[in-house]
């Protein structure tokens, strides 16, 4: 089999009202997403999103005329590019899509996976009130989540950690609950500081007595020994590394034991190839691999793909905080009867399509074609 053709295209769509996510200082008015066709010889057509792929314009021909099978050659290549440009690992999704097609099977399936469902953890976008919060809680737990993660952003803590109190006066032990500073990375617009050290060691603190699942992203991404040190100084779990984008931060953050959880995301960090190698070491070391999955439906159905295949961590990251975050804005890329939700027990399931296991939704997406990458409000 060989590629004939890549193709890149941007979307845009508009969120009324906006998504205020509370890692963003300002409210999202659209939802960009950029999606990749890989086209073959055999009439195969793969897919991948989850990034804007800044980048690959200009060395398609690096994979034109190439097997699709040949993937190892074809992470090299990324990689390179990921150290010059973007993060253009969606197109490493497209060829899995394209090799599980090719034989009729999962993505999952042709990673060897024993198992075809995840847990899902309801992972919140909005900041909310404390009693809002949890109203939106008992919603999640009627619905069937087991899990439920989040967000902390106030300038006080304190006015966080009361946010979790309310939920878990409301849910009891019933929901496992994980907590997201959102302290490794920012938005390019974003100028304030992250925390230091003692403000994560007291909000750490602060959420032992809550039972808290773990504790992500309490430090920037480049702290390895920061959280480390944390990690020595608290009983909860530390979680973390869902935008380092090169393997050998994961290499380093293994050595030193910065985290209990590790976060690569395939759309993000090294493609389905590269991550299944990340899980393998973090793995083996008694570590979890939990993939980060905030990015589109075509990214979380990736991630899916790969955590079933071989995450040992109970739950997967599912962006879902009706009615700011649906499946309809996250997914609407995908064919509506292609949405991701989980089932009455709170499982993601793969699906029994071959590939990815997810169509493109066509007549959508030209309503919302765009020219040029959308990189924030102007
Ligand atoms: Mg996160």
């Amino acid at each position: 089999m060989k590629i004939t053709a890549i193709e890149i295209k941007h979307y845009l769509l508009p969120l009324d009202p906006p998504f205020k996510a509370a890692w963003d200082p300002l409210p999202r008015k659209k939802f960009p997403a950029t999606i990749v066709r890989v086209s073959t010889d055999e009439g195969i057509t793969g897919i991948g999103s989850g990034d804007a792929m800044l980048g690959l314009a200009g060395h398609e021909h690096l994979f034109i005329g190439q097997d699709p099978f040949e993937i190892e050659r074809h992470w090299q290549v990324l990689d390179n590019i990921d150290f010059h440009y973007g993060r253009c690992w969606p197109l490493d999704i497209a060829l899995w899509d394209i090799m599980g097609k090719a034989g009729g099977q999962s993505i999952a399936k042709l990673l060897d996976a024993q198992k075809f469902k995840i847990l899902a953890y309801a992972s919140s976008g909005e900041m909310l009130a404390p009693q809002e919060r949890a109203e939106r809680v008992q919603k999640l737990s009627d619905q069937g989540f087991k899990a439920l993660k989040i967000r902390f952003h106030h300038p006080d803590p304190r006015e966080d950690i009361k946010v979790v109190e309310s939920v878990r006066k409301a849910v009891g032990d019933s929901l496992e609950i994980m907590v997201d500073a959102n302290q490794g990375w920012k938005m390019p617009w974003d100028t304030g500081a992250p925390w230091d050290f003692e403000r994560a060691c007291q909000v750490a603190q602060a959420l032992e007595d809550l039972n808290i699942y773990w504790l992500e992203e309490p430090l920037p991404h480049y702290d390895f020994r920061g959280l480390a040190r944390l990690r020595q100084k608290t009983k909860i779990r530390i979680a973390g590394g869902e935008m380092n984008r090169r393997w050998h931060d994961f290499k380093e953050m293994n050595t030193l034991g910065s985290l209990d959880v590790y976060q690569p995301d395939v759309v993000l960090t090294g493609g389905i190839t590269g991550v299944r190698q990340i899980a393998g070491w973090v793995q083996h070391k008694g570590i979890w691999f939990s993939p980060h999955t905030w990015s589109n439906g075509i990214g979380l159905m990736a991630n899916l793909q790969l955590a079933c295949a071989v995450s040992q961590c109970p739950f997967l990251e599912f962006p879902f905080d009706p009615p700011a975050w649906t499946p309809q804005r996250r997914d609407y890329m995908l064919h509506p009867e292609d949405r991701l939700m989980i089932d009455r027990s709170g499982y993601l399931h793969v699906p029994e399509k071959p590939g990815l296991g997810c169509e493109l939704d066509e007549k959508a997406l030209s309503r919302y074609e765009v020219n040029t990458v959308y990189i924030g409000e102007p």
